[in-house]
């Protein structure tokens, strides 16, 4: 039990949307919660939390008398496979099917409350979820959307009207190096920096559809939150800040949520695919900043000839590498790797299907990062100080990917069409070269800002507290 007195404690009910890199920054902010004295109730959908005691073990869900686990439907067909669902049909589905199982559920929660249980306060839940908004105004409590991606993505899906509205005609690949020179708080960045669903001539695309209802939905959440930090986003935040009500700016929560002292709450994660044991083992065997880890996150799909195309990169570079290749990673079932590659790196690659990232990024012999860029990847890079090659695959990636390029010296980019000789060159130059060295010390400083805004005193550390005195207790 954390500080607040028993008689009224607040109950908060978190919805992550339900994919692996929005579900683990929800479940930090929700321990933290917790740890701050909140009752806290975790809504999985029905899928995921199959997934996750699959993964995890049967009891692996069960934490504390006051933290527990809830589901919903997400309304597609069942179904026993481990991987990423379809995104638009899910985000549809869910957003039709979830409301009344959520109603249901509060009023649940509302009438089996007692003393151990008390009625649900607040609800936070996903950008992507804002179906909850209804829900809230319904039982009249605050509803915070919880936005998982980086500031300066979710600038850019909020001016996804502006675009469309601006000038169809160069939404189109052929059109990618458009300049945009009108988003306020965003400078130098061509079309293609944008996040990915922008890339359509058809008014109807479901994606581009969802998002611009999100974002518009956003502006009725009782405040926003960010996982990111003040120093690092500054021009993102403030252009967003005239847009939108109340801002929290907590991140990165995988620093923030280092106050969390409870070891039961501290084992339950929330690995979609069981991870595979033996990679810390095996980097403890090697040198400090000696070894490139290569990980495309829980949604990149690639290309039987990209796989190829990485592996004899990874093999000329000659450098040890930590390779995550996900079950569902390579289109079709064709994850087949050539004999002489394995031959040729078999004494300094690992290769597994999944791993603990965070831990990983932390591991002092990890020298390099080649990512897809996603938020919670490249946040999980700058806290262990590691500088990146990026590829990024869909969604706001390419603008993390644009950013970490240029503006903050902290990447380097691989071309879409990726080819052997330039992934062997990148590697080098990661781990040996100059710029290697100069993203190195970048990065170093970043990690340093992350630090202090999420300690005792920081911006995200008050931020934190500001959120919860000003919404969420009441
Ligand atoms: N992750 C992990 N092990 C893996 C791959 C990914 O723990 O082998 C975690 C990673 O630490 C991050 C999340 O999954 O927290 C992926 O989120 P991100 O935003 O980087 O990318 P996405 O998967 O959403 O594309």
């Amino acid at each position: 039990m954390g500080s607040i007195p028993e008689a009224i404690r607040p109950h908060v009910v978190c919805i992550p949307y339900p994919l692996q890199g929005h579900i683990n920054p929800m479940l930090k902010l929700a321990k933290l919660l917790h740890h701050k004295g909140f009752y806290v109730t975790f809504v999985n959908t029905e899928y995921n939390h199959k997934r996750l005691l699959r993964s995890r073990g049967p009891n692996s869900l069960d934490g504390l008398l006051d933290f527990h686990f809830e589901t919903i439907p997400d309304g597609l067909p069942p179904s026993d496979a481990d991987v990423s669902q379809d995104i638009p049909s899910l985000s549809v589905s869910i957003s039709k099917n979830g409301l009344l199982p959520l109603c249901n559920l509060i009023s649940k929660l509302n009438n089996t409350s007692s003393w151990d249980t008390p009625p649900v306060t607040s609800i936070i839940s996903d950008g992507c979820m804002s179906f909850t908004l209804d829900v809230a105004e319904k039982f009249g409590i605050p509803n915070v959307l919880f936005w998982t991606p980086s500031s300066c993505g979710f600038l850019g899906y909020m001016h996804y009207r502006h675009l469309v509205e601006r000038d169809v005609s160069y939404l189109t690949n052929g059109y990618l190096e458009t300049k945009i020179d009108w988003i306020p708080g965003m400078k130098n960045i061509c079309l293609k920096d944008l996040p990915s669903f922008i890339r359509t001539t058809d008014q109807d695309d479901v994606s581009l559809n969802y998002l611009i209802c999100q974002t518009e939905r956003a502006s009725r959440a009782s405040g926003i939150i960010l996982n990111t930090f003040d120093t690092f986003e500054q021009d993102a935040l403030d252009a967003l800040s005239s847009m939108l009500p109340r801002i929290y700016t907590i991140g990165p929560l995988v620093l923030l949520a280092n106050q969390i002292k409870d070891e039961n709450l501290k084992s339950i994660d929330s690995n979609l695919w069981k991870e595979q044991p033996g990679c810390v083992e095996w980097l403890n065997s090697k040198e400090p900043n000696s070894v490139v880890y290569v990980n495309f996150g829980s949604i990149t799909i690639i290309t039987p000839q990209q796989l190829i195309e990485f592996a004899w990169g990874l093999a000329n570079g000659e450098k040890s590498f930590l390779w995550i290749i996900r079950p569902d990673l390579v289109v079709g079932d064709s994850a087949i790797l050539p004999p002489e590659f394995v031959t040729k790196t078999k004494d300094r690659a690992m290769l597994a299907t999944w791993c603990a990232q965070e831990q990983i990024l932390k591991h002092p012999s990890i020298g390099g990062f080649v990512t897809h860029s996603g938020w919670n990847s490249t946040l999980e890079s700058v806290c262990g100080g590691v500088p990146m090659l990026s590829w990024p695959f869909f969604a706001e990636q390419h603008t993390n990917c644009r950013y970490s390029c240029t503006e903050w010296g902290i990447g380097m980019e691989i071309d879409n069409n990726v080819q052997r000789d330039v992934v062997e060159k990148l590697v080098r130059e990661l781990m040996d070269g100059e710029k290697g060295k100069e993203m190195k010390k970048n990065v170093i400083e970043l990690k340093t800002k992350a630090e202090e805004a999420t300690k005792p005193g920081g911006s995200s550390y008050k931020n934190m507290e500001k959120l919860i005195a000003e919404v969420l207790q009441i």
